[in-house]
């Protein structure tokens, strides 16, 4: 394989595939680094019903192999594992992956975000079985229904009140008996006739990973230690996320939670880096604007590249 090359692009979720099949039109033959959660969050997912194109919908991982087999279709080669550490101090910048050490002229970072987690067996057992992380991709499958909303933070706060257009009722877990999120947020969930919040409470587990479903969540009340179960049809945990920049740390620009800076586009403040998908977009976080941004950045690291 050879090792200098014009663009890689560390990261294949739907931003870092993106770019792999413009760059590959475009005659860049990109290397594609994959990363260890190849495929990136909607891997975690089933049925996607929002990614246009696909009328009836497509299960995550699906959509994964589609984007996967067309990059590869146009010449990008996809190599397995992570990168350990990137040198951007001189050109070309130096990627060093498991396998070997690789040069590109240009860079493109599609590292994406992880959601956290609680960190329950349960939890990554039913995970795209009743298990979220993501209201606006899975809201519309609980109408009706009653569910959980895990967090305290402004995007617990926000799921909670977006999935009452759909849920019966919305149970908010939060560990505390006070909310993270703004004011005005708060104010808007406790006025929803729709959200029960259940202070001071943390799962302890969510049932019922023997029937491969969610039927309720186990809450311990961590003042008074009482535990009750509360039937819910599924679980979302907004908990937050964490971009994955460990590698970036002190050689790219990130804001204060740890997001890629990026300008006029995708490019970095380091000439010939760019960065697309959810490792520098807190705010929008879906399939289709990581997509859009993986474009964007293949057409800036195109023109770096000729310029
Ligand atoms: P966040 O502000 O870090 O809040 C995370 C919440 O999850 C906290 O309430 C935290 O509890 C709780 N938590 C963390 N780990 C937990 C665990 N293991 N078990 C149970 N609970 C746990 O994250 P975020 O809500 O995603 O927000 C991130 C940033 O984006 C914030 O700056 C936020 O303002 C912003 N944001 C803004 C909007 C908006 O303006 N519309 C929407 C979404 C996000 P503690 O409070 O006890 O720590």
């Amino acid at each position: 394989m050879d090792t200098a090359r014009d663009v890689i692009i560390i990261g294949s979720g739907p931003a870092g595939l993106t770019a792999g099949v413009y760059t590959a039109r475009a005659s860049l033959k990109p290397l594609i680094i994959e990363g260890l959660s190849a495929g990136g969050q909607l891997m975690l997912t089933t049925e996607v019903e929002n990614f246009p194109g696909f009328r009836n919908g497509i299960m995550g991982p699906d959509l994964m192999a589609e984007m996967r087999a067309q990059a590869e279709r146009f010449g990008a080669e996809i190599i397995q594992g992570n990168v350990t550490s990137i040198d951007l101090s001189s050109r070309p910048f130096r990627v060093v992956a498991e396998d070997g050490t690789y040069t590109a002229k240009a860079l493109i970072v599609a590292t994406g975000a992880s959601a956290r987690l609680l960190g329950l067996p349960s939890e990554r057992a039913l995970m795209g079985r009743g298990v979220s992380t993501c209201a606006t991709c899975d809201g519309f499958f609980f109408r009706g229904k009653p569910i959980a909303v895990v967090g305290g933070g402004d995007s617990a706060l926000e799921e909670a009140i977006f999935l009452t257009k759909f849920a019966s009722k919305v149970t908010l877990v939060h560990r505390r008996d006070a909310f993270r999120g703004s004011k005005i947020m708060q104010d808007k969930a406790l006025a929803n006739p729709k959200i029960e919040v259940a202070w001071n409470s943390i799962v302890e587990t969510i049932n019922d990973t023997t029937k491969g479903e969610v039927t309720g969540i186990v809450l311990r009340d961590v003042k008074t230690n009482a535990v009750r179960e509360v039937p819910v049809d599924g679980v979302f945990v907004a908990i937050g996320h964490t971009p994955n920049t460990s590698l970036f740390t002190g050689q790219i620009e990130l804001d204060a939670n740890g997001y890629i800076l990026t300008h006029d586009g995708t490019k970095t403040n380091a000439p010939g880096v760019f960065a697309c998908g959810d490792v520098q977009d807190h705010t929008y976080r879906q399939a289709i604007t990581a997509a859009g941004s993986g474009c964007m950045a293949a057409l800036d690291a195109e023109r770096f590249i000729e310029g």
